[in-house]
């Protein structure tokens, strides 16, 4: 960014948080800047993410800054989490738009590893979250949690975060994590943040890049099904099925998407529901296109705060 002698205050913000902004791929070097924060007193945050970012990973960070903790922020496209037939190769990456944007969010350290840094060597270990993996997409993308599981034990090793910080647009993978931390008894506080959507409801996703403006628009069908969803239950509907049904017909009929899944699970522990009494989970997969869409939507018998 050039300024010119008349800088604003907003400039001279800018220009001080790009000074401030650290650059690494290299895990030693991450460790030793860490480290010397740690030695300071300071919490650490962790943000793990595949990069190309947008408003959805920014709401991580500030949340992660307003812990006051030092920000690390991870940009890394795991080949661990695709099946062969993913988009590993034509997933959008754009580094240096990213790091122009976690400067001004004011993220403390990127950290963005090649695959070579990451897995030097094949892998034989790998870190497997039960019955939380089997289902929703983990059913659907065989191997995909695994992949992410052990991505973040790997990131939670290097980093050593206080706090980690996870979106509910992965609303699985939060849980999956939250537990990998519980049962391996990991001092990591694992903090959840809302989804962040486009004023017309799309959530954000690195993928919609990928969207046709026809798709872009037949997309909204998903937010706007589940939000139908959850009015429906307020008005009393409490058959888990009927909330789905009423889900797979809006986008049947009303987009070409090809749904992969429509459920009603537990928000805690993702079981099967039919009656839904406590709070569920409604979330859904379905491709427009070579496209996969995810959304989801924690709802509650009463409107939850
Ligand atoms: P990704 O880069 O897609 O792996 O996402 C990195 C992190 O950002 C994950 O914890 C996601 O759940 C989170 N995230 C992605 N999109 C959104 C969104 N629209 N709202 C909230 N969090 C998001």
């Amino acid at each position: 960014m050039k300024f010119g002698p008349r800088a604003s205050n907003l400039e001279l913000r800018f220009r001080k948080v790009e000074i401030d902004l650290k650059r690494t791929s290299h895990i030693p070097e991450l460790r030793e800047i860490i480290a010397v924060e740690r030695s300071r007193g300071r919490k650490i945050a962790l943000i793990p993410t595949m990069g190309y970012l947008h408003q959805g990973h920014l709401a991580l960070v500030e949340s992660a800054k307003q812990s006051g903790a030092y920000v690390v922020l991870s940009i890394f496209v795991n080949p661990l989490q695709f099946g062969p037939n993913e988009d590993y190769s034509s997933y959008p990456r754009d580094l240096e738009q990213d790091a122009r944007l976690v400067e001004v969010a004011g993220v403390d350290v990127l950290f963005h590893p090649t695959s070579e840094e990451m897995y030097p060597h094949p892998m034989v270990t790998y870190v497997e979250v039960g019955q939380l993996d089997t289902v929703l997409c983990g059913a659907k993308r065989p191997g995909h949690f695994r992949g992410v599981a052990t991505v973040v034990v790997k990131l939670f090793h290097i980093v050593q975060p206080d706090l980690a910080f996870f979106g509910q647009k992965d609303y699985q993978q939060y849980l999956i994590i939250q537990r990998l931390v519980r049962d391996l008894s990991l001092p990591i506080e694992v903090c959840p943040v809302p989804i962040v959507r486009e004023q017309d409801g799309l959530a954000l996703s690195s993928r919609n890049v990928y969207l046709t403006s026809e798709q872009r628009q037949e997309a909204l069908i998903l937010s706007q099904s589940l939000n139908e969803a959850e009015r429906l239950l307020h008005l009393g509907e409490r058959s888990a099925r009927v909330l789905e049904t009423r889900v797979r017909e809006r986008i049947t009929n009303e987009s070409h998407g090809v749904i992969d899944y429509v459920e009603v699970r537990d928000a805690q522990n993702l079981s099967e529901v039919n009656q839904i009494e406590s709070p569920v989970l409604l979330a859904l997969a379905v491709k427009f296109g070579s496209t996969r869409l995810i959304d989801n939507k924690v709802m509650g018998v009463e409107p939850l705060v």
